[in-house]
């Protein structure tokens, strides 16, 4: 029997390798699909991504830009926070630290300059008498006029409480310099008025240049600084510059003022007394009380400066009120005859405030009345601080002191002021008495004379030294003469004998 091989059904006799083909056919379709599938959802997430990116990178875009504008304000604040600490809150100068920045900066790039320190007059007697508020108006007037006045290449700082500093930079010229503070001195003298009271602020100025004087800022300062106390020391509202003679005159104020503290805690201040002789009657009509220290050899005009300028003028000034009024009582227990005395009072006693009460409660110890003091005071009181110096002496005045207005010649000199000065006398100063007396024309000596009479003020001449000068007074008609002719200034003891005597007939 033949047996015949048949293929099963599903065997359609196509050979092993067709399906095989035909699989791996339909297995790359397959993956291919999956893949084109695969390929579809990236390229749907990356289109996604590439949004989300997008949406990203602006959002970024806002944050950076926040970014830099804070970065702007924190540098704004920075610049803010440094000028906060350059400059000076009161009158929004510059101040101290930038000061020595900018020095330090210039003298580093070896260029040259000058430094001018301010200090204003009396300043601190503006603040006691008037008012820190006051003393305030008063910085911020002067910051005005300082800023207002100076040209480019000035820059003006405050470096202490009422000191000012002006830096001229390149400026090293005398000329130029004190062009700058002619500018100054003429703008302070026509802005008088602060806050509607008249007040003639004046100022010290000290001059140190560099790298002349010194290529170190504090050094500079220091030399300004003595400069500017030079400039006190002649009598303020002036400026002077720094030489290397003015550290041994500085050493010397420095042992003058301790002098004077000794003579105050020693009691070594003692008066003389200068009689002032009635031109009409031959007779010593009042004294003049002039003062000095025991077993010195200083004079009154070297150290009433010193006194001044370190303040003890204020104690040593209620030592010669006590020491004056204890002598006219002496005077009156043991002479019976007494005569009034003129008593020196300087700008800084009036400015203290407390004088009125002083002088009044001294009275009242010793039992004095007040028409046998004098007091004396010079022009410059009444120009600066000129609306309250005013007040005071009228109210000295009206208590029945009366008021000499001493040196009349050696400053200001206006024969305008006195119409309105609340004063009694005039002392024609030994200066303007030397140039006027002895000239041909009379004129100009009798002129003065009889002004100050016309405005109901008595005369004194000071400094009358031969026979002609008091014939040649007297004939001009001043009321009161003083001077070594008749009499220097001389013991108390001695003085009170003079009122026997008569000096002519
Ligand atoms: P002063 O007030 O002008 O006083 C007059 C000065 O002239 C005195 O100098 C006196 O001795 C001097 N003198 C008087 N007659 C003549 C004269 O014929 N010829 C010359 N050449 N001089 C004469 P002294 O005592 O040296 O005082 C100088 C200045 O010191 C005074 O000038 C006054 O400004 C100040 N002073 C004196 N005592 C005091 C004081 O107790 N307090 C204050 N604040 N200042 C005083
Ligand atoms: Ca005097
Ligand atoms: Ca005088």
């Amino acid at each position: 029997m033949i047996v015949k091989a048949v293929p099963k059904s599903s065997f359609d006799g196509k050979s092993v390798l067709f399906y095989l083909i035909l699989l791996i056919g339909w297995l790359i379709a397959l993956v291919s699909c999956f893949m084109a599938y695969k390929l579809l959802a990236i390229t749907v997430n990356l289109s996604h991504s590439e949004k989300a990116l997008k949406e990203n990178n602006e959002e970024l875009g806002v944050m950076v830009n926040q970014l830099n504008a804070q970065n702007k304000e924190i540098h704004q604040q920075k610049e803010y926070i440094e000028f906060l600490a350059d400059s000076d809150y009161l009158t929004n100068l510059f101040n101290r630290r930038k000061f020595t920045k900018d020095i330090m900066h210039h003298i580093k790039l070896e260029e040259s300059g000058t430094i001018l320190l301010l200090d204003i007059d009396n300043f601190k007697n503006i603040n006691d008498t008037q008012g820190h508020h006051y003393g305030d108006k008063v910085l911020q007037h002067m910051s005005c006029i300082m800023t207002e006045v100076l040209s480019k290449n000035t820059t003006v700082y405050r470096i202490g409480g009422d000191e000012f500093a002006i830096h001229l930079s390149g400026i090293c010229d005398n000329e130029k310099i004190e062009a700058h503070i002619a500018l100054l001195f003429d703008a302070l003298i026509e802005n008088n008025y602060i806050e509607k009271i008249k007040n003639r602020i004046t100022v010290s100025i000290g001059i140190a240049k560099y790298p002349l004087d010194s290529s170190n800022v504090d050094d500079l300062l220091i030399k300004s600084d003595i400069a500017m106390y030079q400039a006190k020391n002649q009598g303020k509202n002036r400026f002077c510059y720094f030489t290397e003679n003015l550290i041994s005159d500085f050493d010397y104020n420095v042992k003058i003022e301790r002098e004077l503290q000794n003579a105050l805690e020693l009691d070594k201040f003692k008066l003389l007394y200068q009689p002032i002789i009635d031109s009409r009657t031959g007779h010593v009509s009042s004294f003049e009380a002039l003062l000095r220290i025991e077993d010195s050899l200083l004079s009154p005009l070297q150290f009433i400066a010193v006194a001044e300028n370190s303040g003890l003028i204020i104690a040593i000034g209620h030592q010669v009120i006590d020491q004056v009024c204890r002598q006219l009582r002496n005077w009156k227990a043991n002479h019976g005859a007494i005569k009034p005395v003129a008593i020196n009072i300087s700008a800084k006693q009036l400015y203290d405030g407390k004088i009125v009460d002083y002088l009044k409660d001294t009275l009242a110890k010793y039992d004095i009345a007040p028409n046998l003091i004098e007091i004396e005071i010079t022009e410059s009181v009444l120009i600066e601080n000129s609306d309250f110096n005013i007040a005071l002496l009228s109210e000295l005045r009206h208590f029945g002191f009366k008021i000499s207005l001493d040196d009349f010649g050696t400053g200001y000199s206006s024969l305008s002021y006195l119409a309105y000065m609340p004063v009694d006398k005039v002392k024609i100063d030994k200066s303007l008495k030397d140039r006027f007396l002895f000239l041909e024309d009379h004129s100009i000596m009798e002129g003065i004379i009889s002004i100050c009479h016309g405005l109901k003020l008595q005369v004194v001449t000071e400094g009358v030294e031969s026979k002609e000068d008091y014939q040649r007074l007297r004939a001009f008609g001043s009321d009161f003469l003083q001077g070594f002719y008749f009499q220097k200034p001389i013991e108390p003891e001695k003085a009170i004998k003079l009122l026997d005597q008569k000096y002519f007939t």
